[in-house]
């Protein structure tokens, strides 16, 4: 027996049983989905316009994976992974997010046999178990791009956020703005990681942080309590402590985003909550918002933690839930019209038979075609041809079938006309050209 945890009540004796979508997780109603069909294909727009192919991992991968990846000390690995045992007994989890995943399947298909850099693209479900509140939610889509292979070149990471910036923009989000740091590398992060420490070392600090400054110091720098936040400002910079390739590399970024006017502000807190970046971090703000849309970075040294050669890497992720919150909010996202499609009327049961074949002439030569077959009422399907805005409406009555004839009738004007059943698909679409 699965214990299942629906709510029941009881009602004379018999059980009432009412499901919910899991807290946190929502659907996609029909009415939804053109606008989100409008998000995805400008993203899939703006990625293939620099180069990026789309690929798809599975949903589950192997526990350890993100562990790796991501990082133990992480709040994603920590606390925010829906993990499963199989009855073979393997480790899975429900991904929190794809780039460890992406490097999986880049090592895993020989991809650093292409030609360098491979640019890949994503729009995915990804799935965490944080709070539930305002904008965020326990599964969301990502819509994620990433430059694998190839050198460790500054304008990888300035094309990742231009190409972010853009998706924005074609959003219709207005006065979007990248903040962005660099955290350095092997060689210079982890003389800054001393300095952060013996700072932090004598201060009172949140629990948390506590523990982080034995695990991962950096992240001190973004804990959002209230006991840790005023002791930021006075925190070392780790801009001052950047060797000189590292200097050099995120002055070239920066002097690439000037070059195509993308605005962005310094942020030496942001230092991201993964382990994996190196280098450029940078975080995606929309006006007047502090709840980031994209996210995202360099991650030299991902491919070595998950068993692969260095490689280096850079990519982001955008939320796509939030960026449709945002866009709408501000206005310039808007939900699409549907195709406007013709209206099929038929009164009786011939007539019924004869539409159902007429459905599929109009099929092949690509008109939409409206109906309510499993209604008879005549007034009830103009009254709905009305109600979708249809143009042009079809009446098949039971003197036209007998006839082989068929009434088009203008929807806007009324003007009715009876034309023969074979001409009718070229009558539509003489209609509809003019009009
Ligand atoms: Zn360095
Ligand atoms: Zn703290």
């Amino acid at each position: 027996m699965i214990k299942t945890k629906a709510n029941k009540t009881r009602t004379g004796g018999s059980e009432k049983v009412s499901f919910q979508a899991p807290r946190g997780m929502k659907d996609i109603l029909p009415t939804e989905w053109p606008l989100w069909e409008k998000v995805f294909k400008i993203g899939k727009e703006v990625a293939e316009f620099y180069g990026f192919s789309r690929i798809e991992t599975p949903i589950l991968e192997n526990t350890d994976l993100f562990i790796r990846g991501v990082g133990e000390a992480t709040d994603i690995v920590e606390k925010e992974m829906y993990s499963l045992r199989t009855k073979g007994g393997d480790h899975f989890s429900l991904r929190p997010e794809l780039t460890a995943p992406v490097v999986r399947s880049y090592i895993q298909n020989g991809m650093g046999r292409l030609p360098q850099p491979v640019r890949l693209y994503y729009m995915s479900p990804v799935f965490r178990h944080e709070n539930p509140q305002a904008g965020r939610y326990r599964e969301l889509h990502q819509f994620g791009l990433e430059v694998l292979g190839g050198e460790s070149d500054p304008v990888y990471d300035a094309q990742v956020i231009i190409a972010a910036y853009r998706f924005f923009e074609e959003l219709k989000l207005k006065n979007v703005i990248v903040q962005i740091n660099s955290i350095g590398c092997r060689v210079c992060r982890p003389n800054y990681v001393r300095r952060l420490t013996d700072y932090y070392k004598n201060k009172k600090i949140c629990k948390d942080c506590e523990r982080r400054l034995k695990t991962n110091p950096l992240r001190l720098l973004d804990c959002k309590n209230e006991i840790c936040q005023p002791l930021k400002a006075g925190a070392p910079s780790i801009l001052n402590s950047l060797c000189v390739n590292c200097k050099a590399h995120f002055k070239g970024v920066l002097e690439y985003l000037d070059e195509v006017a993308i605005p962005y502000t310094l942020n030496p807190l942001l230092v991201r909550g993964l382990d994996y970046y190196s280098r450029t971090v940078f975080e995606v703000f929309p006006e007047g918002g502090d709840l980031a849309i994209a996210a995202g970075g360099r991650y030299d040294y991902l491919f070595e933690m998950l068993g692969g050669r260095p490689t280096p890497a850079v990519g982001m992720a955008a939320g796509i839930e939030r960026a449709i919150e945002v866009g709408l909010a501000a206005g310039g996202l808007t939900v699409p019209k549907p195709r406007p499609r013709i209206f099929l009327v038929h009164v009786g049961d011939i007539t019924k038979r004869k539409a159902l074949v007429l459905i599929e002439d109009f099929r092949k030569s690509g008109i939409g075609v409206a109906e309510s077959l499993g209604k008879d009422s005549l007034s009830a399907q103009l009254e709905r041809a009305a109600k979708m805005e249809a143009p042009l409406a079809l009446i098949f009555g039971q003197k036209e079938a007998f006839e082989d004839n068929i009434i088009i009738r203008d929807m806007t004007t009324g003007v009715q006309e009876a034309v023969p059943i074979t001409m009718v698909v070229e009558e539509v679409k003489k209609r509809l050209k003019s009009a």
